[in-house]
C-alpha cells in the first residue's frame, strides 16, 4: 500500500503534511491547580459556618414548579495597553464569544432567581489568576446566571485558549464565575475564514463546557442523585473510577446518565464507564473524552480538522453535574464513531480482532476520512492509543471552499481535470472520474458535491462539470460517470449512508458565514442576521433582537429567520404563530398542536402515547428497533418482546401456558377469548388454530377449505386468491379453482383471462403466451415471464436485459461482467480476447511471457522505459491497480 501512496504523492504533488494537533490545554497557561486548591481550603473552612445570607439565596427555597429560563451569560473582556487588537480582530473575537454563549444559552436552562449574580467569596480576590472587580463582591452582576472574565495573553504555543470556572456557588449548586483566557498571538495570526471562525467557535465552546462542568475539579461539586448533595472529596470515586482496560491504566466517568448512554451508544452493557484522555499533559489527561473511542466530539483532548461534533456525549455529563434544570438535547448533533461497534472497539479500538472503519491498520493510507469531510494519511496522534486515523489536511479538506477563493486562492487546474468540487456541501469519494483520460486512474479520491435526501436512503452526487447528477441508491454502489457521448470513470457510493448523511447535519452552508451555529444543518443567527447561511443582515429587529420576518401563508418561520414550507428536526409548525417552535426536551420530533405531541425520542427513552418515558410500565416493553413502547401480549404483565411472557397477570385470571397467558375463564381450547363469552377465542392454546370465521381453535387438520394452519401465528391463514388447498403457505398451491379459471402452474394459480401463465398483460390477445408484463415477482425476459434472469442477462426495473455480448454473465449493468465466454479474459469486470500463444495477461493487457516471474517482468519494465514519460504512467497505472 506504500506504493499506491507514492505514486499517488508524485502525480499529484499534494502535500502530505502532518497535521499538527492543536491542544486545548497547557500546564503553563493558566495555572488551575494552585487556585482550585486554594478555594477548596477556603471552602472547607466555610462549611461550618452558617450564613444567613447564603442560605437565603439557596437552591432548597427554589419552588419545584418554578419557571425556567435559558442560561444568562454575561462577559467582560479585558486587554492590557501592550496587548494590539485591531477593530476587525475585536470584532472576530467578539462574534466567537457572542456564538458560543448563544449556544449554550439555548441548550441549558436554570430556575430563575430574584437576585444578581455575586461572588460570595470574598477571601478571594481573584477569578484564577484575574483581579475581580470589588463591586462583583457586593452588588454583584444583573440579568446574569453565569459571569466570565475574558482576557488574552501573548503565547507562542500552539494553545488557542484555557478556561475554569472559578467560583461553584454553595447554594445555587452551579458554577456562576469563570474565567477565559485566549492566546492573542494565535488570533493575531490566523486568516479569519469562515471554516477558521468554525473551528475557533468549537474551540471557545470546549473551553465553555469545562466551566459548565466538564473538568475533574469540579466533579466534587457535581451532584450526587442519590443525596441530592455534592459527591465531594471523599464520595467522587463513586464516579470518577481507575481502571485497568488493555494494560493502560485509565480514569473511567460513570455517572448515571453518560453510563446508561455509552452502553446504548457503543452496543455494550458491559461498559462500566466513558473512557476519559489517558495521554497527553495533567491539563489533557483525564479532562477529556478519549479520542481513540470518540474522536470527532467536541471534548476530546485537541482540535480536530474536520471540527469536533457537541454529541449526547456532553448532554450526559452535563445533566450529570446536575448543575443544570434543564440541558436541551434538541441541541446536540449526531456523532458516528464506533456507534453500534460493541464492546471490542471500546475495549480493545483498532487493536481489536475486528476491522472498524474508524481506524486504518498502519501509518501512510491514503483514503477517505471517516466523516468523509476530505480525505488525507493515516497517522497516530498523541491522543489516539496508537491507532492510525485519516487526518485530512487543509488542502484536502473538502468542505474548505474558501482555499480556492480570493484572498487564498491557490492554483486548482490539476482538481478542475479531476471534477474536483470544495463546498460546505462537499464529501470525499473514491473515484477515478476524470475530463482528460490521462490523469484518470491515479488519484482515486474526489472532492464531490452531494446531498443526502430526508430519509438518508440516496445520495445524490451534483457533477456541474458534466452538469448532470448522479444517485447513489445502495451503499457502496458503484456509478458508472458517462454523459451519452463519453465515459469518464467511476464514482463508489459512501459505505454507510446515515453515517455520511450524518456529516451534512455537523456543516452548514458556509460555516454559518461567522454569525451563527449549526445544529442539526441548521444555522442560527446570531442577533442582527438572518438567511440559510447567516450572511444577510436584518432589515428590522423584532423586540428579542432576532430579524422581523413575515413569510407567505403556506411557509413557517425557520430557526435561521428563512420561511420554508418545513421545520427542522426538533421543531414543529406553530400554525398561530407561523413560527417553528421548538420541541418539548423530551421529544426528537413532534408535530404539535402542543410542543409535547412526540413522534420519537432521545437516545434514552421510548415513545409510549405520543410521549418520550424512560420506563415503558406494566404489560410493555421497549422495542429497541423502533424506540416505542411496545404491548405485551394479552394477560402478560412483564415481558422483554411480543413473544414470550415472562409474568401473567394472576389478578385478572391468567396464568403461564408454556411461554403465553392462559386466561383461565375462556374454553380450554381457547388462550384468551372474548370477555364473559368463554367459547369465543380471540387466541388459541398449543397446539390449536385460530379460525377467525368463526372464532374457534381447530387442530391443524381442521381449518376451513381455502386455509392452511400458520404454525408460527398460530391461526388459520387464508391461500392465495384462487387456490383452494395450500400447505405451509399461502403460495404453496396444490389445487385451484377451476370455476373461475384458474389453472396450476408450478405451485401457483394463474387465471385464465386474456393471458396465459404469469403474463399480467401480453403482447396480443391471440397469442397468449407472448407477455408485456407480468405478475408480481415474475420478470420479464424477451416476451417471456420469469422467475429469474437466464444466464447472459442481469436484472433492471423488473426486467431482465441482456449483458454484452462480451460477457457471459453481468450484474447491475451489462457492461459490468461476472463472467466470460471461454475464449475470453475477464478483467475489471470486461472480457477481453485471451492473449496469443507466448503471451500473458497482465492487468488488461497482454505481455510476452517473461523468463523470470512476474515481478521481474514490472521492474525491467521500468527500467527501460525510464525515459519515456508516457510508458512510465502506463505502468504506474499497472502498480496501482495491481495493488487494489
Ligand atoms: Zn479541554
Amino acid at each position: 500500500m506504500n506504493k499506491l501512496l507514492f505514486i499517488f504523492q508524485v502525480i499529484t504533488n499534494i502535500a502530505l503534511a502532518i497535521y499538527n494537533t492543536t491542544v486545548f490545554e497547557n500546564t503553563q497557561f493558566l495555572d488551575k491547580q494552585n487556585y482550585y486548591q486554594h478555594v477548596d481550603s477556603i471552602m472547607k473552612q466555610k462549611q461550618n459556618e452558617t450564613n444567613e445570607n447564603f442560605i437565603k439565596r439557596g437552591r432548597r427555597f427554589i419552588q419545584q414548579n418554578q419557571e425556567t429560563h435559558s442560561l444568562r451569560i454575561t462577559y467582560d473582556i479585558f486587554k492590557e495597553n501592550d496587548q494590539i487588537i485591531t477593530e476587525e480582530l475585536q470584532t472576530y473575537i467578539e462574534s466567537l464569544l457572542d456564538t458560543a454563549f448563544s449556544y449554550y444559552q439555548s441548550l441549558l436552562y436554570v430556575k430563575h432567581i430574584d437576585q444578581n449574580n455575586t461572588f460570595y467569596l470574598k477571601e478571594l480576590n481573584n477569578c484564577l489568576g484575574f483581579l475581580i472587580e470589588s463591586d462583583h463582591f457586593v452588588t454583584g452582576i444583573e440579568e446574569s446566571d453565569l459571569h466570565l472574565y475574558i482576557s488574552f495573553k501573548q503565547s507562542d504555543t500552539d494553545i488557542i485558549a484555557s478556561a475554569g470556572h472559578c467560583y461553584i456557588d454553595p447554594f445555587l449548586q452551579r458554577p456562576t464565575f469563570g474565567r477565559i483566557l485566549l492566546n492573542l498571538s494565535y488570533f493575531q495570526k490566523i486568516n479569519r475564514t469562515n471554516l477558521q471562525f468554525f473551528r475557533d467557535l468549537q474551540s471557545i465552546m470546549h473551553e465553555t463546557l469545562h466551566i459548565l462542568g466538564f473538568s475533574t475539579a469540579s466533579m466534587n461539586y457535581w451532584i450526587d442523585p442519590e443525596t441530592n448533595e455534592p459527591y465531594t472529596f471523599k464520595n467522587v470515586h463513586k464516579i470518577l473510577k481507575q481502571k485497568m482496560i488493555d494494560d493502560r491504566e485509565v480514569s473511567v466517568l460513570s455517572s448515571a446518565n453518560i453510563l446508561k448512554t455509552i452502553r446504548v451508544y457503543y452496543g455494550c452493557e458491559s461498559i462500566e464507564g466513558m473512557l476519559l484522555e489517558n495521554q497527553g499533559s495533567d491539563y489533557t489527561k483525564n479532562q477529556h473524552w478519549e479520542r481513540s473511542i470518540l474522536m470527532n466530539e467536541l471534548m476530546s483532548g485537541s482540535s480536530n480538522p474536520e471540527g469536533g461534533v457537541f454529541s449526547l456525549f456532553n448532554i450526559a455529563l452535563l445533566r450529570d453535574t446536575g448543575f443544570w434544570d434543564v440541558v436541551d438535547e434538541n441541541q446536540a448533533n449526531p456523532i458516528y464513531w464506533g456507534k453500534n461497534q460493541g464492546c471490542q472497539f471500546y475495549e480493545n479500538k483498532c487493536q481489536a480482532d475486528l476491522k472498524y472503519d474508524e481506524f486504518e491498520d498502519i501509518d501512510g493510507i491514503f483514503d477517505c476520512s471517516f466523516t468523509g469531510e476530505g480525505f488525507g494519511v493515516s497517522q497516530t496522534d498523541p491522543f489516539s492509543d496508537d491507532c492510525p486515523i485519516i487526518y485530512p489536511t487543509d488542502s484536502q479538506l473538502c468542505i474548505n471552499y474558501e482555499q480556492y477563493q480570493q484572498p487564498y486562492k491557490i492554483d486548482n487546474k490539476y482538481q478542475d481535470n479531476l471534477m474536483f468540487n470544495y463546498s460546505t456541501q462537499s464529501r470525499c469519494f473514491k473515484s477515478t472520474i476524470s475530463l482528460d483520460d490521462s490523469a484518470a486512474s491515479f488519484a482515486n479520491f474526489r472532492c464531490l458535491k452531494s446531498f443526502c435526501n430526508e430519509e438518508g436512503t440516496q445520495v445524490t452526487i451534483q457533477i456541474d462539470q458534466l452538469q448532470i447528477d448522479f444517485i447513489c441508491k445502495q451503499e457502496g454502489q458503484t456509478l458508472l460517470v458517462e454523459d451519452g457521448t463519453k465515459s469518464y470513470g467511476k464514482i463508489i457510493c459512501p459505505k454507510s449512508f446515515p453515517r455520511f448523511c450524518s456529516s451534512f447535519q455537523n456543516i452548514c452552508p458556509q460555516f454559518c458565514s461567522q454569525n451563527g451555529y449549526c445544529v442539526k444543518g441548521k444555522c442560527h443567527c446570531n442577533r442582527g442576521f438572518f438567511g440559510n447561511d447567516c450572511s444577510q443582515r436584518c432589515n428590522e429587529e423584532n423586540e428579542d433582537g432576532q430579524c422581523a420576518i413575515k413569510c407567505p401563508p403556506d411557509q413557517y418561520i425557520n430557526p435561521d429567520r428563512t420561511c420554508s414550507k418545513d421545520c427542522p428536526q426538533g421543531y414543529f409548525k406553530n400554525s398561530e404563530s407561523k413560527t417553528c417552535e421548538k420541541c418539548d426536551f423530551s421529544c426528537s420530533k413532534c408535530n404539535g398542536p402542543s410542543n409535547q405531541n412526540c413522534l420519537d425520542c432521545h437516545i434514552l427513552s421510548y415513545l409510549k402515547n405520543n410521549t418520550c418515558v424512560s420506563e415503558c410500565g406494566e404489560g410493555y416493553f421497549k422495542n429497541k428497533q423502533s424506540k416505542q413502547c411496545q404491548k405485551c401480549i394479552e394477560g402478560c404483565v412483564k415481558c422483554s418482546n411480543d413473544k414470550v411472557c415472562e409474568e401473567c397477570d394472576a389478578l385478572n385470571g391468567y396464568i403461564q401456558s408454556s411461554n403465553l397467558c392462559k386466561n383461565t375463564f375462556c374454553d380450554s381450547q381457547c388462550l384468551t377469548c372474548v370477555p364473559h363469552q368463554k367459547e369465543k377465542c380471540t387466541s388459541c392454546s398449543q397446539d390449536y388454530y385460530l379460525d377467525k370465521t368463526q372464532q374457534t381453535c381447530q387442530d391443524s387438520n381442521n381449518c376451513p377449505p381455502g386455509y392452511y394452519s400458520d404454525y408460527e401465528k398460530r391461526e388459520c391463514i387464508p391461500c392465495d386468491e384462487g387456490c383452494l388447498l395450500c400447505k405451509n403457505s399461502s403460495y404453496n398451491c396444490q389445487s385451484c379453482d377451476e370455476t373461475k379459471n384458474y389453472t396450476l402452474f408450478g405451485n401457483k394459480c394463474f387465471q385464465l383471462i386474456n393471458c396465459f401463465s404469469p403474463c399480467k398483460t401480453c403482447l396480443d390477445e391471440s397469442n397468449s403466451v407472448k407477455c408485456a408484463t407480468c405478475v408480481h415477482n415474475y420478470y420479464l425476459q424477451g416476451e417471456e415471464c420469469v422467475e429469474q434472469c437466464s444466464i447472459g442477462y442481469y436484472l433492471h426495473e423488473n426486467k431482465c436485459l441482456k449483458c454484452n455480448q462480451n460477457c457471459e454473465s453481468c450484474i447491475n449493468h451489462s457492461d459490468n461482467c461476472m463472467s466470460c465466454s471461454q475464449d475470453k479474459q475477464l478483467s475489471n469486470s470486461k472480457c477481453y480476447s485471451k492473449c496469443m500463444q507466448g503471451q500473458i495477461w497482465v492487468n488488461g493487457f497482454c505481455v510476452d511471457r517473461p523468463v523470470a516471474s512476474y515481478n521481474a517482468v514490472i521492474q525491467n519494465r521500468v527500467l527501460s522505459a525510464k525515459n519515456n514519460q508516457f510508458q512510465l504512467l502506463i505502468l504506474c497505472l499497472l502498480v496501482l491497480i495491481a495493488l487494489i
